[in-house]
């Protein structure tokens, strides 16, 4: 029978030293991507996932989601670390930068082709983009190219993607999903599930909008033979006309706050008002926020959604 046993040693050590390091206590982590400031959206996110692993008396890491480069803004990993200790979000251990790991990414990668595990495709987007949802977002990959044997090199001047064979449990929930882009980046569902198995995180808390991720995330865990880690989404702050907020637009982000002089208590109880955490115009520390809570962790687990 095939088994998690038949990966390569040290990909299935890196595996075994997160499990180790997850059975012992909780893990949590939150997982900017650098580009741009961070909005009150992001740090109300990142306040929910800190709270969530302070109150169960875990660790909670910063990783920094920098592996699609031209996507990266100069100065904003900087900002963003900056702007989570200004509001009292302190992070444990040395900062994780996904573009420090592509090595991993990468044995983890060949352990699967060599498994015979994912195959190139060579569908253009146009071809993908007939096959995909209504709203053009939930589309299921029909598995096109799964049998046709492409070539995994360069043909007339382009790379195909990587796609992961998923298991039949999710062929129909998400497709094949693709591991490696056609322009050579890791996607973002390979690494972010090779980040959670390897740095042993028990519970993945982040914004709503991510919730449409799980599906191919549990399928890239399934071929690593792992279970489900405990995923949360935190409802998405909208602004007066209910959209969504985007790190583009500057207002949103504490810069601006800090321009009209508001302090962190200020902003940390605005963003706990927000939630239903506390009554309007409180003004609390992320610690007065969080003994606050203890008594009463049930408050947390409402506002989250599976
Ligand atoms: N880096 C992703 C983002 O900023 C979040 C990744 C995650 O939490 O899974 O949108």
């Amino acid at each position: 029978m095939i088994s998690f046993s038949c990966f390569p040693d040290h990909v299935r050590g890196l595996i075994e030293a997160g499990q180790r390091i997850s059975n012992r206590s909780y893990r949590g982590r939150y997982a900017p991507s650098p580009t741009g400031d961070l909005h009150l959206g992001n740090l109300r996110t990142a306040l929910v996932s800190w709270l969530r692993a302070r109150s169960h008396g875990g660790e909670w890491l910063l990783r920094i989601d920098d592996i699609d480069t031209p996507r990266n803004r100069s100065g904003a990993v900087e900002s963003l670390q900056r702007d989570l200790l200004w509001l009292g979000l302190k992070w444990d251990g040395p900062v994780v930068f996904q573009s420090e790991r592509r090595g991993i990414y990468a044995s983890a990668l060949s352990a699967l082709r060599r498994m015979g595990k994912i195959y190139p495709c060579r569908c253009s987007r146009r071809v993908l983009a007939k096959t995909s949802g209504q709203d053009g977002q939930h589309s299921v990959y029909q598995g096109t190219c799964r049998d046709l044997g492409l070539f995994w090199g360069w043909e007339y001047g382009r790379l195909p993607s990587w796609r992961l064979r998923v298991g039949n449990a999710f062929s129909e929930k998400c497709g094949d999903v693709i591991l490696r882009r056609s322009d050579g980046f890791i996607a973002y569902h390979f690494a972010t599930v090779i980040d959670e198995l390897t740095l042993g995180i028990t519970e993945v808390v982040r914004g709503e909008d991510l919730a449409i991720g799980l599906m191919p995330q549990l399928a890239v865990m399934d071929a690593f033979f792992q279970q489900p880690l405990r995923y949360r989404h935190v409802p998405l702050l909208l602004d007066s006309q209910g959209r969504k907020l985007a790190k583009r637009e500057g207002s949103q982000g504490l810069e601006y706050l800090r321009a009209q002089g508001m302090t962190p208590p200020q902003v940390v109880g605005l963003l706990a008002a927000s939630l239903g955490l506390t009554t309007r115009g409180s003004e609390l520390t992320t610690l007065d926020l969080l003994s606050d809570l203890i008594n009463r962790r049930s408050a947390l687990d409402d506002l989250l959604n599976p």
